[in-house]
């Protein structure tokens, strides 16, 4: 930063932007109001000196968001100027605050020499551009991001009558592409959680998708739809990766593409023309990973809990990575369970040669937890962003490959191909890590500017520049001996302060002993309250010689910078396919070391309708009753398989599950516990099992807990129902529904009613694998209807008039929900309970009660029900049908138009 501006503004920021009623704005005024009018959008941080400066409402907005002072400084048309700042030094932790409260901040700074300035004028202004704007899909500090999570910049388009998505992590390098129905969208969003949506101003605005993005208003960016020209899109693309064709990287949508050229297009934007390395665009195909619904991902607390905290979530309880790069590869898979079996049999072989070996699991994991984070390092210095430390990172990362390489390779272990893969992947980096390792010092500043990173004997041009500023340094040391002695004052002192130099010190009580003569060699510079400061001709002379060569050296120092980051950029391809190999290993020794120390077994995925775990558990439940050292987990089996080639509705053949219980037994558990089950099986994990069979699940969908969504005007029942007609209408035949007390927010009979046609839609036209979890009792009765209906409960044992949950579930109907029992034990006032069983009594005595059970002998099944296709005769088509397909609507006149017009508005009428 040019120190003589720097000086000057910092004191008289007031000055400079005072202006007078109706004089028109200051010069930096003028300056500030061009700057922010390219960026209304944004908080603009104006670089005055040490501080980054806000003004107007901008100060406002920023004062109040990070509870800093606000000041007024000069007038603009008469009114005060608001104003406040932050210093540079500090800049990034407010920018995080900004950035998390959803602000956008445009940064400007001096991009000249204040000399230069100073040729214009003596008063002219130095000039001030916008090098970055900061938004919160495209950051790249390790400051401003969460270093185990990816943080994504999406992007939406639509072309061809289709929807496309696609998503980058800037940080990273990271672009992938997904084609979408409109229904897909709030999944892929809430799958993805990014940081920032950008979509084109016509689909913000579409109602129908204005649902899905609605919940992402905070993070929605919406943009001319010019932005997302599929055709300029492509051009663009085949441009960047320099190829005649996309075809290469996959068969992508014309909406995907236009999603992928939005998102550099942007990219580019914010970071004022340049862009990271990019990895080719990843395709996820239709089907290529199991869709799991928003409610879903939240309901079954996958990266989160329900309280919002990551502790509690299967994520939590998953990740034993060790580097913030496997950590981000193992949410992602974790977001995307695969349903080719084919691949997550090649996960789970990597994953079962590192539970085999576990000497090599220790030593790679020893190696790995040292790995710098080499993706987000390689992506700042290709953004021109990056620092020394950024190179070092680098440079441990491929010398770690290296060593990783070396110990996969000896061992006499034959690993499968996944592990040979990576192997291939990590490659030799000799050249530029012995290069790197030759350049760089051991302590390394943050910012290349500050210089003092080079290691000495690298460059000798630089070596000679330091010698020359140290001797200089040296010769001062000398100088102070000398004045000592001519001047017989022990204590006097040759220092330095940025304002003045060097200069020579003596106290107060010593100045005396100074000759006070005009031509030296002393000349007086300043009177402090204990000391004097002078200065000296000779003194001087050093001073200008040692700048100039600590000016040298850190010219040098950052050209050979800048050699280094070209270096690296050169190599950044093989680095980064480096670092994704590293990445996988941790991801595959990590689920390896959970698999050993929780004692899951490797399930077998297959193309089939199956779904047979044996002794299956809660892995989040179990982890926190093992924390809190109490009772074991019981675990408990389940089988849906569905034996539909032979019509073998007998043991084995039940797909459909309804289970009932007492409260507390563990109902939800063993539900979620299957579902939990089926996402680890399929994104390549061991699994909390004795054993587990899966056929392939394609949608997982779930309607447990109760989360009221009271923000978008829904009541609890109003969600219940809203997710269960989701689930009604597209669960497919491979899917695996979970549904918990369904009907339960409403009168007994309503919820009651609701609960026996769900069951009746799902085994008859749905025919999923399901669970479903009730306290009505009376839905049991539907098993003799429902030959793929199994029942089962929580068992329970009453001992001593106490009721003991033994969390097992076995065939068969509770006869009993013991809710009155759980309020007890919930600390229900006694005359309460006595009351509330009272009551109990009498109801169940009812005639009421009983009545329901026959309900299932008096009423049709709901395949018979609802009226089958051909059942009957379609309805005759009205005179008003009819007219209407007789138009050929590109036949008509403009006149013919208005007269059809008028005869159909007739026939309505009849
Ligand atoms: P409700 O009907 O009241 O919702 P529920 O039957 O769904 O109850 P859960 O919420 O699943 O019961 O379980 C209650 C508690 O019982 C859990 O928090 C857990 O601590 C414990 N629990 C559940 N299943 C098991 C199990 N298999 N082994 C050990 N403890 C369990």
């Amino acid at each position: 930063m040019p120190q003589s501006e720097a000086a000057t503004v910092q004191t008289s920021a007031g000055q400079a932007l005072a202006g007078g009623a109706g004089e028109g704005a200051t010069p930096m005024v003028a300056q500030y109001l061009e700057i922010k009018r390219a960026h209304p959008d944004c908080l603009l941080f104006y670089r005055m000196g040490d501080f980054y400066e806000l003004f107007f409402d901008d100060a406002v907005k920023a004062a109040r968001a990070l509870d800093i002072t606000l000041t007024k400084r000069g007038k603009h048309e008469g009114q005060d100027i608001p104003m406040c700042g932050v210093p540079v030094h500090a800049a990034e932790s407010y920018l995080a605050r900004l950035i998390r409260r959803g602000f956008r901040v445009a940064v400007s700074e001096q991009t000249e020499d204040p000399a230069e300035a100073r040729k214009r004028g003596p008063k002219a202004l130095v000039r001030r551009e916008v090098v970055r704007v900061v938004t919160a899909g495209t950051l790249t500090e390790d400051s401003l991001l969460d270093a185990r999570r990816h943080n994504y910049l999406a992007a939406l388009a639509e072309a061809g009558g289709e929807l496309g998505l696609a998503w980058l992590d800037v940080s990273t390098g990271d672009l992938h592409t997904q084609p979408l129905g409109g229904e897909g969208l709030a999944a892929a969003l809430a799958r993805l959680d990014p940081g920032e949506i950008l979509a084109p101003e016509r689909l913000a605005a579409n109602p129908g998708l204005g649902q899905a993005l609605a919940q992402w208003r905070e993070a929605l960016t919406s943009l001319p739809d010019s932005r997302f020209d599929s055709e300029n899109a492509r051009r663009r693309l085949m441009d960047h990766y320099g190829v005649a064709a996309l075809d290469a990287f996959g068969d992508f949508t014309r909406a995907e593409v236009a999603a992928c050229g939005a998102l550099l297009d942007y990219v580019e934007l914010t970071q004022k023309g340049r862009l990271p390395r990019l990895a080719p665009p990843r395709r996820l195909a239709r089907g290529e990973a199991m869709e799991i619904d928003p409610a879903t991902i939240r309901n079954l607390e996958i990266f989160r809990a329900l309280s919002g905290e990551r502790e509690g979530s299967l994520l939590w309880v998953l990740d034993r990575t060790v580097t913030g790069a496997g950590a981000r590869l193992l949410a992602a898979r974790l977001a995307e369970p695969l349903t080719d079996p084919r691949r997550i049999a090649e996960r789970l072989d990597t994953v079962e040669f590192f539970f085999d070996q576990a000497g090599l699991r220790a030593e790679l994991r020893a190696m790995l937890s040292r790995c710098p984070d080499v993706e987000r390092a390689l992506s700042r210095l290709t953004l021109g962003r990056g620092g020394p430390r950024d190179l070092a990172g680098v440079r441990d990362g491929l010398a770690l490959a290296h060593e990783v390489g070396a110990a996969l390779g000896g061992g006499g272990f034959a690993p499968p191909s996944g592990i040979e893969e990576c192997g291939r992947a990590l490659g030799r980096h000799d050249e530029l890590v012995d290069r790197l390792s030759r350049a760089l010092c051991a302590e390394l500043p943050v910012a290349a500017r500050d210089g003092g990173f080079i290691a000495a004997g690298f460059s000798p041009e630089l070596d000679e520049q330091r010698t020359l500023r140290d001797e200089g340094r040296r010769l001062i040391a000398g100088l102070q001996s000398r004045y000592v002695s001519e001047t017989g004052i022990p204590s006097l002192k040759i220092r330095h302060n940025n304002v003045l130099g060097y200069y020579v010190e003596v106290s107060s009580g010593q100045a005396p002993k100074i000759p006070a003569s005009p031509d030296g060699p002393f000349i007086h510079r300043q009177t402090m309250a204990s000391a004097v400061r002078y200065t000296t001709v000779e003194l001087g002379e050093l001073e200008a010689r040692i700048a100039k060569a600590a000016d040298t050296a850190l010219a040098l120092e950052l050209a050979l910078f800048d050699e280094l980051v070209a270096d690296v950029t050169a190599r950044a391809e093989p680095a980064a396919r480096a670092a994704g190999a590293l990445s996988m290993l941790d991801v595959a020794s990590a689920l390896a070391h959970l698999a050993t120390e929780r004692r899951y077994c490797r399930p077998r995925v297959a193309d089939s309708l199956d779904f047979c775990v044996t002794a299956g558990r809660h892995p989040v439940v179990e982890a926190a009753l093992e924390e809190m050292g109490e009772a074991a987990f019981v675990t408990n089996g389940c089988d849906l398989s569905a034996h539909e080639s032979s019509g073998d509705a007998g043991e084995g053949g039940r797909r459909l599950w309804l289970l009932t219980g007492p409260n507390m037994a563990g109902k939800s558990t063993f539900l979620r516990q299957n579902a939990l089950v089926a996402i680890m099986a399929q994104m390549g994990s061991f699994v909390p099992a004795d054993a587990a069979v899966i056929g392939v699940v394609d949608r997982l969908f779930s309607r447990v807990g109760a989360a009221d969504d009271l923000a978008r005007g829904r009541s609890t029942f109003m969600v219940e129902m809203v997710e269960t007609a989701a689930i009604l209408n597209q669960a497919g035949p491979r899917a695996l529904v979970i549904l918990d007390e369904i009907g339960r927010g409403t009168a007994t009979f309503d919820g009651l009613s609701i609960a026996w046609a769900v069951i009746e839609h799902l085994h008859e036209v749905n025919r999923c694998r399901a669970l479903f979890a009730t306290h009505y009792h009376e839905l049991t009765a539907l098993s003799s209807k429902l030959p793929s209906l199994g029942l089962y409960t929580m068992r329970v044992k009453e001992w001593r008039g106490e009721v003991v949950f033994l969390h097992e579930v076995a065939p068969g109907v509770a006869d009993r929900s013991y809710g009155i029992h759980v309020g007890r034990l919930a600390g229900l006032p006694d005359p309460v309970v006595g009351r509330a069983e009272q009551v109990l009594g009498m109801l169940e005595s009812s005639e009421q009660a009983g009545a329901l059970t026959k309900l299932a002998d008096d009423l049709p099944l709901f395949s018979a029900a609802r009226p089958q296709a051909g059942d009957a005769a379609p309805p005759e088509p009205s005179a008003l049908e009819a007219a209407l397909s007789d138009i050929t609507p590109d036949a008509l006149t403009p006149k013919e138009a208005l007269e059809l017009l008028y005869r159909l508005k007739e026939l309505a009428k009849d």
